[in-house]
């Protein structure tokens, strides 16, 4: 099924027609529950990954006070909570057993060692055939994401692993992938499949030309309208398009080699707020009479910080540069 953004309740350049020249393209991925394999587009499922290439292994210093969890602790209970949500009549009281109470008392306590060696985990695959806003190197045709799902000391988030490959030189895929042992729980994707979508964007206000800012800032109050939440950046996980700088003040995204970064990808904890401005049509349908768990908007069940995005820069002049990280 396709996934489409509803229309803008307006057409900032309509309004501003001096904004046209910034507007830049997005891929929306739309990430919802499937069962991908390795020659599909994916969040949080299996890579196409050559049986002798070593997997990535985690050398940062960690923090260790989050809560960890034995990642088949954690996916036994999402099972748990989806199934009995799942028989649960919105409005009537939980429908667990006793049997998956105490299951679940049990998943909650068990304790994990943070000190356990930290295998990477697959957490994307964006095949270039799907992602239009997708540039890789000559020759590579498949962008692998795989992050350390623990908290490192220089910005208290995870790790990320970028790989590009040729998917054509992959003849023995690796059958078994490995997985970390222990991890926080809100950086275990369930497996999606994703949905790509192109839509337009503008940039985050800070950024907007001239007076421009200003401008749109006092139509704002005259007309109702929100550029930041509505008309400018899209939520949920994408490629391309604009950073927001909504947490902290705008910080320039510098590469070592001096050039201004570009942002990549938007790895985000829900696809649409409580406004639903970003909720795609498709999504709106009649809910179910009973619970949705996880939830429509949340289906990856990442979570980053409060409920932030992690936002992947990359440098233009070389995919062999390093990437950088904010959480906004
Ligand atoms: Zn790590
Ligand atoms: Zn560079």
């Amino acid at each position: 099924m396709t996934r489409t953004t509803p229309p803008r309740p307006v057409d900032i350049a309509a309004v501003f027609p001096e904004i046209a020249p910034f507007a830049r393209t997005a891929t929306r991925l739309h990430p919802r529950p499937g069962t991908p394999g390795v020659r599909d587009s994916s969040v949080g499922g299996p890579l196409l990954w050559p049986s002798g290439e070593p997997w990535p292994v985690c050398t940062e210093p960690h923090e260790n006070e989050g809560d960890f969890v034995r990642l088949d602790a954690e996916r036994r209970r999402r099972r748990l909570l989806s199934a009995a949500w799942g028989r649960t009549r919105r409005g009537e009281r939980s429908a667990f057993t006793p049997e998956e109470h105490d299951e679940l008392r049990r998943l909650d306590g068990e304790t994990a060692d943070p000190d356990t060696p930290t295998t990477m985990l697959a957490v994307a695959q964006l095949y270039l055939r799907d992602v239009p806003d997708l540039v890789g190197p000559p020759g590579a045709d498949v962008l692998q994401i795989l992050w350390c799902p623990r908290d490192h000391d220089y910005i208290h988030c995870p790790a990320l692993e970028l790989r590009w490959r040729r998917s054509a030189e992959v003849t023995d895929v690796l059958a078994e992938q490995p997985e970390p042992e222990v991890m926080e729980y809100e950086y275990l994707p369930n497996p999606c499949v994703l949905h790509p979508e192109q839509f337009v964007e503008y940039p985050y206000d800070d950024f907007l030309p001239g007076d421009l800012r200003e401008r749109i800032r006092a139509w704002e109050k005259s007309s109702g309208n929100r550029y930041f939440y509505e008309l400018s950046i899209a939520d949920g996980w994408k490629v391309g398009g604009y950073a927001a700088w909504n947490l902290t003040d705008p910080m320039p995204m510098v590469c070592d080699c001096g050039a201004d970064m570009e942002l990549l990808l938007r790895i985000d904890s829900s696809e649409w707020d409580g406004t639903q401005s970003w909720r795609p049509i498709e999504d709106a349908g009649p809910e179910s009479e009973f619970h949705e768990h996880p939830s429509r908007s949340t289906p990856t069940e990442i979570v980053i910080g409060r409920g932030y995005s992690l936002w992947v820069f990359t440098c233009p002049i070389s995919f062999d540069h390093p990437h950088r990280l904010s959480m906004q």
